[in-house]
């Protein structure tokens, strides 16, 4: 869904409520979220009803009107919302706002950096961190479950990104290597980057047979490693000679070359620095998107699905995991 359509469809909190109710409940049974009770003889146990907005007399604050659903099992008697135990819920940041973050990440080919998605919200410069955690868990949503073999014709080859240099005296100058991202791409399907330590044989083999069906045609440069691999394992293997030519009819590795390019150039422009301990989060959330273009509508469905239906991802959790908070990402090498 492009990004105009979102703001125009999801502009009011009101739609985004309706839209997170159908996500959540997609055959209209609304059920209890504590109870899980939806029916009591053929009649729905669950009312959805509004508040007043109300004013705080204390500060004179005014509470807008509240969409609230309340559970009639006689054991349960709970009221929710349609946010509550989501990402979405208590948010500091609005829903609408929430829908346009996800459509931004979702429609930038190269990737956005999370400063940008708030600069685009118009969430205040000192409040980055809210921001950065907001789009940490839109990532997280878009990541690709499935691991089914690729089949048919696939073709697998490495790329190198190479880091910055440090700056002279830098202590990180001692981690200043080259990452090898390997891709696999069936032809005419679903495309796969997987950060590895090297391209030698032992990193790359369990990771080609973990992603490609045995009895596709694994379509190679004529590296040595890959030559062997074939060998080994898969019963069909055509290699392109690289120092002769790049073509030779269906003899090719074009399409997980162009893949790369598109990477690359997402890792060295578009992010102000992406750090290595997030490669692999990057890699995935490119590949997610590569293998939904054309379907942009249905990615939106699918990735709020996930933000819906995912278990809500503590601020403490992601940042206890190693992972700084700072956008910027200061620690670790970068490229
Ligand atoms: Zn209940």
């Amino acid at each position: 869904m492009s990004l105009i359509n979102v703001s125009r469809v999801y502009g009011k909190k009101e739609a985004c409520l309706d839209k997170l109710e159908k996500m959540r409940w997609p055959d209209g049974k609304i059920g209890c979220i504590y109870c899980g009770v939806y029916e009591d003889n053929g009649k729905p146990t669950v009312t959805k009803f509004t508040t007043k907005p109300t004013v705080r007399k204390k500060t004179g604050e005014v509470i807008p009107p509240h969409r609230l659903y309340q559970c009639k099992n006689k054991e349960c008697g709970k009221q929710f919302s349609v946010t509550e135990g989501t990402v979405f819920h208590r948010s500091h940041i609005s829903l609408e706002k929430w829908f346009i973050a996800v459509a931004l990440i979702l429609e930038a080919k190269k990737g956005i950096s999370s400063l940008q998605v708030g600069r685009h919200l118009g969430v205040k410069e000192n409040n980055t961190k809210s921001t950065w955690y907001l789009c940490h868990r839109i990532r997280e949503a878009a990541i690709e479950a499935g691991f089914e073999f690729l089949t048919g014709v696939v073709e697998a080859d490495e790329t190198y990104l190479t880091p910055r240099k440090p700056r002279k005296g830098n202590p990180r100058v001692k981690n200043h290597k080259e990452m090898v991202v390997l891709g696999v791409r069936q032809r005419g399907g679903d495309l796969r980057l997987i950060p590895v330590k090297d391209a030698k044989m032992s990193t790359l083999e369990p990771e080609l047979v973990k992603h490609i069906s045995p009895d596709a045609t694994l379509q190679t440069d004529k590296a040595l490693v890959y030559d062997i691999i074939g060998q080994r394992r898969f019963v069909n293997h055509r290699m392109i000679d690289h120092i002769r030519t790049y073509v030779e009819g269906e003899n090719h590795t074009n399409t997980v070359e162009n893949a790369f390019s598109l990477l690359k150039r997402g890792v060295y422009g578009t992010f102000h620095k992406v750090s290595i301990k997030h490669l692999g989060r990057y890699c995935n959330e490119f590949s997610y998107r590569f293998n939904r273009r054309g379907i942009q509508e249905r990615m939106f469905d699918e990735t709020l699905k996930r933000l819906v239906n995912g278990k809500p991802l503590p601020f403490k959790t992601l940042t206890a995991s190693g992972e700084s908070a700072d956008p910027s990402d200061p620690s670790g090498q970068t490229f």
